[in-house]
């Protein structure tokens, strides 16, 4: 940029130099003109003035003439200062005031000598042959009263005495053209620089901006072209920044929404290098985008299921839809779709993975078709007992009065079971599907567990079962009493069933301080017995559907295998918590802890 300016400053400097000179040369021309023309007037004015004070002289003869012109321009040198010629009609010089006249030739041919005979005044610049100098010449024709030609007067001077002034007054303009010259020089340098430093930083701004940072500006100075350039840039510096923004918030926005997806994404291009790798990816594939962008596919080793689809996709360009157990990170059953795309460029078509999640959906669809196959189990056998014994019966065992009466039992209390079986089932999808949402309201619980003491104590009482309920005095609960009532009646019935005879089924209600943040008080309600207890390995499995420990014993106890699961639901639906403590032989303690109040 430098080199631009340093040019602008020497084609300034010409143009100056050139102007400068000119000017020189025309005035120096118009000087010497002048001066000459000034001269030249002088002399004529000087040549009038001698022919009035020394008129031509009168002389008879020729050679007395000669003399007389001569000795008078001797005399009029000391007073003129300047050489005088007499000249005669016919050319011949008659009297000089510088050299002797027989040497002189005949100077009729002389310009100043031949304008003068025309016009009366002749004047002429030449060099001088006999001075060897160059000599301003003016001539003048005498003439008598008759009009008759006389001679000629004529004055000569050195230019070259006149030269002294004209080389001063050259030496003063050199010199003030050079001052001249120098103030442009100075000059033309700042505005070079004016036109430059604007550029320079424009340069090094439009050199910023290549490297992407768009924030730089350049002043923007005043109205001319440069300040348009200047406010054009920053516009243009604006817009980009403005553009680059929009693309990076949109950039940003397309990274949010594929972070955020709860599907797994992966691209990958034609070259089988990953190009794309979302957050779910990192999560269900166990690696970070990271390490994966920007590597081929087949790095992928953990999953080798997983590779050789993408190199099948790759080959075949079909889409592929398939499941896969994956055992790293997490186990995990993931849904893949493997998907030929284009990109928009057209260019380079890769390969789209999409990856779900679907073990939980897996697990909840073989617990549905588990518990069909339950049901369908727990069913058959109070049927087949039913149908079995009816079956006897009409065989002939109906003669046996004591026979068919005992069968008959039998019938009817394979009936109950069969019927208790398909209430609990209804009751536990009916909680689970949530169609009737509960009914919250009060419920003075030592009033409450009165109401299921007189529930129990007939079956208690058959198995000589202490009871023993109660609660903190005045306490409240907000809860649904009837789902309250059905899960207090299935712990208890539990209790008493699980319980030897001459056992001990407690219940205790009291409130506990909250452990919570915010502060809730919470109701415990514990139902303890000392009977037979559950093993370690057992308890984390009581809640599930049809579990029991003992089957025998449960069946003969009467129990479906759904009532603790119905309990943990309706536990939940009142946004609380269920456990157990137990001790084989010595007996269990479920323990429930409900909000106070619902939520
Ligand atoms: P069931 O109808 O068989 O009682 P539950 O779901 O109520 O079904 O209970 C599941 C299993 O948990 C029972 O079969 C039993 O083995 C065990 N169990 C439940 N309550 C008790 C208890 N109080 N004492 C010992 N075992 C219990």
């Amino acid at each position: 940029m430098t080199k631009f300016r340093l040019k602008l400053s020497l084609l300034f400097l010409l143009l100056i130099g050139i102007s400068v000179l000119a000017a020189g040369l025309l005035s120096g021309h118009y000087y010497r003109q002048n001066h000459q023309e000034a001269l030249r007037e002088n002399m004529v004015r000087e040549l009038k003035l001698l022919n009035l004070t020394a008129p031509w002289p009168s002389a008879d003869d020729r050679a007395s003439l000669k003399d007389e012109l001569h000795r008078r321009a001797l005399g009029l040198k000391q007073a003129a200062e300047m050489r005088v010629t007499y000249i005669l009609p016919d050319g011949t010089v008659a009297g000089d005031s510088d050299h002797s006249e027989s040497t002189m030739d005949n100077h009729s041919g002389r310009p100043e000598i031949r304008q003068a005979l025309q016009a009366g005044i002749g004047s002429s610049v030449r060099r001088s042959d006999t001075l060897q100098e160059n000599m301003m010449y003016v001539a003048m024709a005498v003439k008598d009263d008759g009009g008759n030609l006389l001679g000629f007067i004529r004055l000569s001077m050195s230019l070259d005495a006149v030269s002294g002034g004209l080389n001063d007054m050259w030496a003063a303009l050199v010199f003030s053209l050079f001052l001249l010259f120098a103030l442009a020089a100075a000059v033309s340098y700042r505005l070079a620089q004016s036109v430059t430093r604007p550029l320079e930083r424009m340069t090094s701004a439009a050199e910023r901006m290549s490297q992407m940072d768009y924030a730089i500006r350049v002043p923007e100075g005043g109205r001319d072209e440069i300040g348009a350039l200047a406010r054009a840039l920053n516009r243009m510096a604006a817009n980009l920044q403005e553009q680059l923004d929009l693309i990076r918030r949109n950039g940003e926005r397309l990274q949010d929404v594929l972070d955020n997806m709860p599907s797994g994404v992966v691209m990958i291009g034609d070259d089988g290098r990953v190009t794309l790798y979302n957050r779910q990816a990192e999560a269900l594939l166990g690696s970070s985008s990271r390490e994966r962008v920007g590597r081929p596919y087949a790095e992928i080793r953990q999953h080798v299921e997983l590779t050789s689809w993408i190199r099948e996709g790759l080959e075949t360009r079909e889409p592929q839809y398939r499941e896969m157990q994956v055992y790293y990170p997490d186990e995990r059953l993931l849904q893949l779709s493997v998907i030929p795309m284009t990109l928009s460029g057209g260019s380079q078509p890769g390969l789209l993975l999409v990856l779900q999640d679907v073990t939980a959906i897996r697990r909840l669809e073989n617990m549905r078709s588990e518990f069909v196959a339950n049901v369908s189990h727990e069913l058959k056998t109070p049927v087949a007992a039913v149908k079995g014994f009816a079956e006897t019966l009409l065989a002939g065992a109906l003669d046996d009065r004591e026979t068919a009466r005992s069968f008959l039992t039998i019938i009817h209390d394979e009936s109950e079971r069969l019927n208790r079986l398909i209430g609990d089932i209804l009751e536990l999808s009916k909680i689970e599907s949530r169609r009737s949402p509960l009914q919250f309201s009060p419920i003075d619980l030592g009033a409450f567990l009165g109401r299921m003491n007189e529930l129990v104590a007939p079956e208690a009482a058959k198995k000589r079962i202490a009871l023993d309920l109660r609660a903190e005095e005045g306490l409240f609960l907000e809860a649904d009493e009837d789902r309250l009532g059905q899960i207090l009646l299935n712990l208890l019935q539990n209790g008493i069933n699980y319980t030897p005879e001459g056992g001990r089924v407690q219940v205790r209600a009291e409130t506990v301080p909250s452990e919570d943040e915010d502060g809730t008080e919470r109701v415990r309600i514990t139902v303890s017995d000392t009977g037979i207890g559950i093993p370690k390995k057992d308890i984390p499995r009581i809640f599930e559907r049809f579990y029991r420990v003992d089957k025998a014993r449960s069946r003969s106890s009467g129990g479906t295998g759904l009532g603790l699961s119905i309990v943990k639901h309706l536990v939940e639906l009142h946004h609380g918590s269920i456990r157990v403590e137990s001790e084989p032989g010595a007996g269990s303690r479920f323990i429930i802890e409900l909000p106070l109040l619902q939520p």
